[in-house]
């Protein structure tokens, strides 16, 4: 699966984190919510679960307000510092994928715009977000409580994982990885399950990869995808 296309970024993001969400998330925002949920599920997501906390999430407030009308299009968006939201099928997939349940500890590499994030902490999951570039990982560090979302965001390098609060019972990679990186399946709980987009001919291939209860790892192929790439350290 492609992005359907990537919109430029006029100027830089003014997201205001002091307007709530509910005065900024209008009746045409929700229908538009509504329809994309639609569109969803017609393109085979079929996890109720995911549909749901997608239908609450107002996807608009983690966009430069340049995207207010585009916002519930299934595309991609430039979001600052080279770096993009993912479009909503892709979110959706690796949710699914993810098979998160209430109160599972999930680890996310990549938090951007916060937009995944969010999805997963509606879907009572207990979010833990890394994020390398410094520019991004303040701006959201700001907006996910202004939403209402209680994330743990850290600034770090994400082929690290995050070795504190480590095992979780999930990891979800968001941008494409040369390779499986060994600390993410370490930091895996038995029985837990890492999703993550690894470079291919095609762009990069989703797998999902389980942590048997001997320890050993099982892994699935989902089909190509396109993220951006999953680069090393931190940058200020
Ligand atoms: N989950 C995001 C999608 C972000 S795109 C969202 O919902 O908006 C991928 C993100 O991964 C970018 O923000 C990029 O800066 C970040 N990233 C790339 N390499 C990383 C690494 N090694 N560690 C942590 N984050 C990384």
């Amino acid at each position: 699966m492609k992005p359907e296309g990537l919109m430029p970024l006029p100027y830089f993001w003014p997201m205001t984190t002091t307007q709530s969400r509910n005065v900024r998330d209008t009746p045409r925002h929700q229908g538009q919510r509504r329809l994309l949920i639609e569109k969803l599920r017609e393109k085979g997501i079929f996890s109720e679960a995911v549909l749901a906390a997608m239908g609450r999430v107002p996807r608009h407030l983690y966009l430069d307000s340049a995207f207010d009308r585009q916002a519930y299009e299934d595309v991609a968006f430039q979001i600052g510092a080279g770096q993009t939201i993912s479009q909503p099928s892709t979110v959706a997939h690796q949710s699914t994928l993810l098979q998160v349940t209430k109160g599972m500890k999930v680890l996310e590499i990549g938090t951007g715009s916060g937009y995944q994030a969010s999805v997963l902490a509606e879907m009572g999951a207990k979010v833990f977000s890394v994020e390398r570039q410094k520019e991004l990982f303040d701006r959201t560090r700001l907006l996910l409580p202004a939403l209402g979302y209680q994330i743990r965001t850290s600034y770090g390098d994400g082929y690290l994982g995050l070795p504190s609060f480590a095992p979780f019972d999930r990891v979800i990679v968001t941008a494409g990885a040369p390779f499986v990186p060994d600390a993410l399946t370490h930091q895996l709980a038995v029985g837990g399950i890492l999703v993550i987009p690894v470079d291919g001919a095609d762009g990069q291939e989703m797998l999902t990869i389980r942590k048997e209860a001997d320890g050993s790892l099982s892994e699935a192929r989902h089909g190509s995808f396109r993220f951006v790439p999953m680069l090393g350290d931190r940058v200020r």
